[in-house]
């Protein structure tokens, strides 16, 4: 696996690149939300509002393939064939971390049904745990499980694969960094599920944090040591 973001393929449409299932957000925005994320000087409050804008573009590029139908309105001056939805969405984000993200999935998607997912990290084994759950009916609804931070996998994988158990058939991941050994994981574990990251960042330290990375971006996120 590449420890570097993908470069797009000649085709990819503009400012996006796109590799197999993988998708690695390329937009001077985002890079500039990003770096404003990593900076170890951004308080709580201006860490939440950049991830919310970060998460608008990272949602609006997991949602980009939604099925549409035909809708047919009258403009004041004509008859128009445009398009709606024929899914709706269930975002999943990923205590506690992913509950930065989910503002932005509802701003995007009003309709969309939220349901939870207690994962956490056992800070010696860095295996996940799931604490809670409640998950909404997933039948004809695109699943966006949220986690910012895909690190070993682990949790990411046993989100993924509670939500498939739970009766979703159409999941994608979102993140706002992955490390290689987090995407080789899902991979391995989901290759059926997109993911849609804001970068693919170069590895894991010994303690299972990205590097260059962000920090604890739970921690960042609420202000906690
Ligand atoms: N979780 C985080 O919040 N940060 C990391 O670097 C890895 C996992």
């Amino acid at each position: 696996m590449a420890s570097h973001a993908p470069r797009p393929p000649q085709d990819a449409p503009l400012g996006w690149a796109d590799v197999a299932a993988l998708t690695v957000l390329e937009h001077p925005l985002a890079g500039a939300l990003l770096t404003r994320l990593r900076d170890r000087s951004t308080g709580p409050a201006e860490y939440r509002a950049i991830t919310r804008r970060l998460g608008l573009l990272l949602v609006a590029e997991a949602t980009r393939d939604l099925a549409v139908e035909t809708d047919t309105v009258e403009t004041p001056l004509e008859t128009y064939h445009g398009s709606r939805l024929v899914r709706g969405l269930v975002a999943i984000p990923v205590l506690r971390a992913g509950l930065g993200l989910l503002d932005a999935v509802v701003d995007l998607y009003p309709d969309a049904v939220v349901g939870y997912l207690g994962m956490e990290r056992d800070e010696i084994t860095h295996l996940p745990r799931d604490y809670y759950a409640k998950l909404p009916p997933m039948a004809n609804r695109r699943a966006l499980v949220v986690d910012p931070m895909l690190a070993t996998g682990g949790s990411g994988s046993a989100a993924v694969r509670y939500v498939k158990e739970a009766g979703a058939d159409d999941i994608t991941f979102m993140c706002v960094v992955a490390a290689p050994e987090g995407l080789a994981r899902m991979q391995a574990d989901h290759p059926d599920v997109p993911i849609v990251m804001a970068a693919l960042d170069r590895e894991l330290n010994d303690q299972a944090y990205i590097l260059p990375g962000l920090g604890d971006f739970g921690d960042r996120l609420y202000g906690t040591p």
